[in-house]
């Protein structure tokens, strides 16, 4: 096997539906009938089960011009086509993100453009639409015509969370690859494989994740990461009075903050540095051509709206994956309290959420992860932060206290 499905953990099911499409596109380009192909596709699954990486697998495998005539062939791994898939720069390919927190409806359009045009070394046109549940629904329709009327050799592959995240009328013209959540031992022996992480390092990486690959690989590489994640699961255990609730809060916002801001700070230095290259900054400003300049300067304001946009989303995901580990905690507990002898998310901490267990009710429990779940709502419905965190750490306070 090997070549570029073999980096999806854990989902034979959809692989297999991906190849045989593949293997369809090839006999069409190749002249022949080529049922089982078609110009639109959903990808969905949960954060971090690797929407994209299946969607830029199957591009690879469309695009790919290894010798191989199986199904299995397409997608090699090694031919110039797959590599450049790999890089990001392949010709046909166009990979795009929201810019800012949803798509607007000029870069959709734009795209729909973009996606019209022959392909250049004659195989597909692909568009890979990541977070395509962020397309506001102006964009969505002109969205839609391209989906419903698509040029011979385009191919649309939208990214989202679950199929009931996109409008009914994209869905509906949609063939909805779906990925699940992968086994922690999955991603545990691809971290070990991959990336040379011990088994016992990659399995508490992986568990503590959640299934969610790209968190599991930060994890299990970053002890900074582990140290974030330690600070917001000693969270339960530090609500004694009101004081420690606003205290707590206060941390966690912090936290989210700094691990965004680090996030942030990587993408923003290399797209910056890449603009500059483009417009000449850096070089000897005399002889640049004047129009230029200004475009220069527009271009990089206006790229530098678009990061404070991405910075602002990237913050508010930060958080929400922090409320998710906290949900995750109290889900331990409650396992305990129901006796289920099932392995905890939280093995590393089971003496504490055993004692949390012992302590507490269910229905305590049950009222605690409301409360996660609720300022989950509040954050996405844009509520100050430190406000929502802070109503919710009360109530996580343990009951009979103070
Ligand atoms: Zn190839």
């Amino acid at each position: 096997m090997g070549g570029v499905f073999a980096d999806l953990v854990g989902q034979d099911q959809a692989v297999g539906v991906l190849r045989r499409a593949a293997a369809a596109a090839a006999e069409t380009v190749a002249g022949g009938r080529g049922t089982g192909m078609t110009h639109a596709w959903l990808f969905t699954g949960p954060p971090g089960s690797g929407r994209s990486s299946a969607a830029r697998a199957f591009a690879a495998a469309l695009l790919c011009d290894g010798p191989g005539r199986q199904a299995a062939d397409r997608g090699c791994g090694h031919c110039e086509a797959c590599h450049l898939v790999g890089v990001g720069s392949h010709p046909d390919l166009t990979r795009v993100r929201p810019e800012g927190l949803s798509y607007s409806v000029r870069q959709t359009r734009d795209l729909v453009l973009k996606a019209a045009g022959a392909p250049t070394l004659g195989k597909w046109r692909i568009v890979l639409f990541e977070d395509a549940d962020r397309v506001t629904e102006a964009a969505a329709n002109a969205l839609l015509k391209a989906i419903e009327e698509p040029p011979a050799r385009t191919v649309w592959l939208l990214c989202a969370p679950s199929p009931d995240d996109m409008i009914i009328t994209i869905r509906s013209r949609c063939r909805v690859v779906t990925l699940r959540t992968p086994p922690a031992e999955a991603v545990a022996r691809m971290l070990t494989e991959r990336d040379g992480v011990p088994p016992d390092m990659a399995l508490f990486a992986a568990r503590a994740a959640q299934g969610h690959i790209g968190r599991a690989r930060r994890l299990a590489l970053d002890e900074e990461v582990r140290r974030r994640r330690a600070d917001v699961l000693s969270i339960p255990g530090s609500l004694g009075g009101v004081g420690d609730c606003v205290v707590a809060a206060e941390r966690l916002v912090k936290t989210s903050t700094e691990e965004a801001d680090a996030a942030t700070a990587e993408l923003n230095e290399t797209e910056t540095a890449e603009l500059r290259k483009v417009y000449g900054e850096g070089s000897s400003g005399k002889g640049l051509n004047r129009g230029l300049v200004r475009g220069g300067a527009g271009a990089l304001k206006e790229l530098e709206t678009l990061q404070k946009s991405r910075a602002t989303r990237i913050k508010r995901d930060s958080l929400d994956l922090a409320l998710l580990d906290l949900a995750a905690f109290y889900r331990d507990v409650l396992a305990v309290q129901f006796g289920a002898g099932v392995e905890l998310t939280n093995e590393d901490r089971r003496r504490e959420i055993e004692a949390l267990a012992r302590g507490s009710s269910p229905e305590d429990t049950l009222r605690r992860t409301r409360a996660i779940m609720r300022c989950r709502e509040r954050l996405a419905a844009n509520v100050n932060p430190q406000i929502a965190v802070e109503a919710m750490t009360l109530t996580l306070r343990s009951p009979g206290v103070g």
